[in-house]
């Protein structure tokens, strides 16, 4: 949309609201609201200010003036303001007009750009799966019966574990049970329902929706691939409207990617192509699983590059209790096809010359999206540069369930960083994919690394309940 038709939408929608949005280093969306009357087009020239010191990762005070710049777009019209709001994603500039180098969009923006410079293609399209669950909000608890939760008074079987404690159990989803059971073991059809309502309302074209495999909850909506920069701006939408909506049912959804230990955590599978123009350049019909050479050595360079990847793909330490066997999430640095062991799969059923990708199984949804997509294609870029194959360098491809493999094979192959300080180590021992194109400065890796490592000291530091079962009497 250009600024004009915003101003017109503004107009025509009687938009009383415009929300300006940026992303933090986290990949938190944060805001600013301006009344529409003061909304014009020099809005769209000079910005709008902004404290860029009170934010996270973002610099000191003595560069606390940033501007929001608005991608008009990017606008869409706010699903759950009760005055008629319109919300634009922006980038942030320093107060010079130049890009700040820890705006994440702007970094995903250069990763974009870089691709075009390097001459292997036009397009990298990307597809994230991201799953959550949603869990009864205990704050809600003494409104149920109230007008405004009628919904959930009415379907008594809304209420997960708590409330069927003792009872229903043949409609009380198991461990690991959770996959697509109709209702009343699907409880939650509704609500996801909801999600996809809003999230068309607001732009977004969903594919399909479902229940996940874990316990009562888990659930898992897809949208359609798009560019890099406007999937990761498309992926703040929807954790918007997921988050939103199960806060209008007395609900709270959580991406947090392993919130029940023994069961199945919540990834985001990232899907990846790249096109030249019209043209897929992943697909060869005559290779391993339809794989171009150069999709060969773009998951080469995934794989190599992953233990320093992964601490933007997977950026919490709650990550790696996902990241553990048994659990469907990825635990080996090998590659697949059909295989779901594999942290990098290619699906084969139904794939067509255009819809030929790989699927990189690591990530999670505590990942800002635009600095993982860009990691992520910078490191499938110098695969692609540097010539890398996958088989020669040992990463597969392994078409058998490498959890059951004897021990000894297991040993063979590599495995995920176990934790965010591994992850991190890796990172800072790696940074030359990232840097060397540009896309990502030395300091604003630096800054990321000591926001993240203060997160692992903060875990790290706290006494855990589990010790107390296994220390407290000693
Ligand atoms: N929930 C699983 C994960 O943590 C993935 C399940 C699936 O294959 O969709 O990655
Ligand atoms: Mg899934
Ligand atoms: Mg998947």
């Amino acid at each position: 949309m250009s600024v004009q038709k915003v101003l017109e939408q503004i107009k025509e929608n009687n938009i009383q609201f415009v929300d300006f949005r940026f992303v933090s280093l986290t990949g938190g969306a944060h805001h600013i609201s301006l009344p529409a009357t003061e909304v014009d087009a020099d809005t769209f020239v000079n910005g709008v200010a902004f404290d860029g010191s009170s934010i996270p990762g973002f610099r000191g005070i003595e560069e606390s003036d940033m501007v929001m710049m608005p991608d008009a777009e990017t606008a869409f019209i706010d699903p759950f303001t009760a005055h008629p709001t319109l919300n634009i994603m922006c980038n942030i500039n320093t107060p010079d007009g130049e890009r700040y180098d820890r705006d994440p969009r702007s970094i995903a923006q250069k990763a974009e750009e870089y691709l075009q410079s390097c001459g292997i293609g036009t397009t990298a399209f990307f597809a994230p799966e991201s799953e959550f669950f949603i869990f009864d909000d205990v704050r809600y608890e003494s409104s149920m019966n109230t007008s405004f939760y009628k919904v959930d008074s009415e379907e008594g079987a809304w209420n997960t574990a708590r409330k069927e404690e003792g009872g229903n159990l043949g409609f009380k989803i198991p461990a690991k049970g959770g996959y697509v059971p109709v209702a009343p073991v699907d409880s939650q059809q509704d609500i996801r329902s909801e999600m996809v309502r809003l999230m068309q309302e607001s732009g977004l074209r969903v594919e399909r929706h479902h229940h996940e495999v874990a316990t009562a909850g888990q659930g898992e909506i897809n949208f359609r691939f798009d560019t890099l920069t406007k999937t990761a701006d498309n992926l703040l939408k929807y954790k918007y409207i997921v988050h939103n909506v199960a806060r209008q049912w007395g609900k709270v959804a959580t991406f947090m990617p392993k919130p029940l230990y023994g069961d199945n955590g919540s990834g985001m599978h990232v899907h990846t192509s790249i096109f030249d123009g019209d043209t897929p350049l992943f697909y060869d019909n005559t290779q391993y699983a339809n794989l171009s050479k150069m999709a060969m050595s773009y998951i080469a360079g995934v794989l190599y590059h992953a233990p320093a990847l992964i601490a933007f793909t997977n950026p919490s330490t709650n990550s790696f209790k996902r990241l553990v066997p048994g659990y469907e999430a990825p635990v080996n640095l090998v590659f697949s096809k059909g295989n779901r062991s594999a942290a990098v799969r290619i699906p084969i059923a139904a794939v067509t010359p255009k819809g030929c990708r790989i699927e990189f199984r690591t990530p999670d949804s505590t990942a800002n999206p635009y600095l993982a997509f860009a990691a992520m294609l910078l490191a499938g870029l110098d695969g692609i540069k540097r010539n890398l194959d996958p088989v020669a360098l040992g990463y597969g491809p392994f078409d058998k369930n490498i959890y059951d493999l004897p021990e000894e094979e297991k040993r063979e192959i590599r495995s995920v960083p176990a934790s965010l300080d591994e992850a991190l180590d890796a990172l800072e021992a790696d940074t030359g994919f990232l840097t060397e194109s540009g896309v990502f400065a030395q300091d604003f890796i630096d800054n990321y690394v000591a926001l993240k490592r203060s997160e692992a000291k903060a875990i790290n530091m706290r006494v855990h309940p589990h010790e107390f079962s296994l220390y407290f009497g000693c």
